[in-house]
Order: structure tokens, then sequence, then C-alpha cells
């Protein structure tokens, strides 16, 4: 197996960054198992990439779910290599506003949804001693601010988890955090508090990345020898300061 022929799952693949990836994987021969929960989207990708991809229905906060779409990318493709664990939301809000089912799903999807998906591939990559686990976080895993206190904990999360697993599968499976800055996606619109939107805009005035540029640097970090683990990457626009 080259490292251009890996079987992978890609979370969050119907949009964005994980569309992105998913669509660039493919392009580099990789065989890549599409999961989120719009299946139009998904099909419709997945008819563009042809046959070395396949999309399963998935809602990351089930646990159930999560462990099905494992299962069902080994008996199509025989294996998993990497899974990318990048589905996610940001309903950014300050906590005053008391946005209580916003947070929970913050936490099920952001943390619980990476921690299922870990769950899913681990057992197989321990016992073949070979796999890679990327999970994406954010810059906001590294700093927070105002409106963004969940958002950012639930990014600070996936990097204690990630720095942990790296520690207790070392030498057998690859782990890497991947921190995007400002990348032009959908997610913006997973804020539903019109204010914090109106505000993040007026307060956003440097460029963004596209989610190519993310994209490929999953892919760089996929492609490096066995032997080599990139453990993190911060990728921001080149003018953003914070
Ligand atoms: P998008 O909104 O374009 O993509 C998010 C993806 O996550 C979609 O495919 C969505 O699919 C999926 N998703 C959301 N909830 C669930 C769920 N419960 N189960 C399964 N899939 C789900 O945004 P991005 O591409 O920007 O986001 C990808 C990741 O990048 C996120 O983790 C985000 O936090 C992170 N990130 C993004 C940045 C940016 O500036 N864009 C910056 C830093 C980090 P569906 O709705 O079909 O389920």
């Amino acid at each position: 197996m080259s490292n251009t022929d890996k079987v992978v799952i890609v979370t969050g693949a119907s949009s964005g960054i994980g569309e992105a990836t998913a669509r660039m994987l493919v392009e580099r021969g990789c065989k890549v198992m599409l999961a989120a929960r719009r299946e139009d989207n998904l099909k419709k990708i997945c008819k563009e990439l042809g046959d070395k991809s396949s999309y399963f229905v998935t809602d990351v906060s089930n646990h159930k779910k999560v462990l099905e779409m494992a299962d069902e990318t080994i008996s199509l493709f025989g294996r998993i290599d990497v899974l990318v664990n990048n589905a996610g939301i940001m309903p950014l809000s300050l906590l005053a506003s008391r946005r209580v089912d916003e947070w929970e799903e913050t936490i099920d999807i952001n943390i619980k949804g990476v921690l299922y998906g870990i769950d899913s591939v681990l057992a197989h990559m321990i016992e073949r001693e070979s796999g890679h686990i990327i999970n994406v976080s954010s810059v906001a895993g590294h700093r927070t601010n105002a409106m963004s206190s969940v958002y950012s904990g639930s990014k600070f999360a996936v990097r204690a988890i990630s720095e942990g697993l790296r520690q207790e599968v070392a030498g057998k499976v690859r782990v890497t955090i991947i921190s995007p800055g400002a990348v032009t996606t959908e997610l913006g619109f997973s804020i539903k508090d019109e204010t914090v939107r109106d505000n993040m805009l007026k307060m956003l005035d440097h460029d963004f990345l596209e989610a190519s540029d993310i994209a490929s640097a999953i892919c760089y970090c996929i492609e490096q020898p066995d032997s080599s683990s990139v453990n993190e990457m911060i990728i921001r626009p080149t003018d953003q300061q914070l």
C-alpha cells in the first residue's frame, strides 16, 4: 500500500473542508468514505468522484451510527487506514444568552463526535499496528474570546484528546491535529444568534483561506512516510492576526 492508496473516512464531507479533502484524496488515488447527515450532498459528490468513493449517512453524535460507518467502510474497502474527524459546528453566542441547546449540540458533535470516531477505528488500527487519526480543531482551540467559550472549549478538548491519544498509541497509530484559521465554508451559518453573526462579520477584516488549502495540509500529513508523524498544524490566512 502506498501513501496515496489509502482507505480514508472523512466526516463532515458534505461541504467545506471535508468535501474538499474527500475530493483531493480521491484525485490522489485514495478510496474515501464520505460521512455526514445531508444525503443529497453526499450522493452528488460521490457521483462526481466515482467508484473510489462511497458515502454513509452519519450523525457523528450518534455512537451506534458512527460504529456502523466504520463497519461499512471495512466491508466495502477492506480496511481503514485514516480517519479524518472533521465534522463540526460553530454556534457562537454569549454565555449570558443561555443558548443551552446549542452548548449541548456543540459538545455532542465537536467533542463526543470526535471520540465516537476514534472509538470506531481504534481497535482496528491497534490490531493492524497501522493507522492515522486526524482531528480537526481550530485556531479557537488555541485561544478563546467572548462568544467563543463553548466552541473554543470544544476545540481545546479536541487538542487534549488528540495529545492523550497520541501518547497512548505512539508507535502504532499516527495522530494529527489540524487547526485552521478562517476558511470560506458554510460554518458561519451555524451561528443562529443574529447579533453575534453581524458582530463577527464586522470583526473579520482579513482574507479567508479556501477549503482546498486545508485539504492540501491534510493530504500532506497523510502522504508522509509511516515513520514520520505530523502531530499538529495551524494554518491561517497570512493576514489573520489572531
Ligand atoms: P461546513 O459547515 O462547511 O462543514 C461542516 C461539516 O460538518 C458538514 O459536512 C456537516 O454536514 C458536518 N456536520 C455537522 N454536524 C454533523 C453531525 N452531527 N454529524 C455529521 N456531520 C456533521 O464547515 P467547515 O468545513 O468549515 O467545518 C469543518 C471543520 O473545520 C469543523 O470541525 C470546524 O469547526 C473546523 N474549522 C473551520 C474553520 C473555518 O473557518 N471554516 C476554522 C477552524 C476550524 P451535515 O450538515 O450534512 O451533517
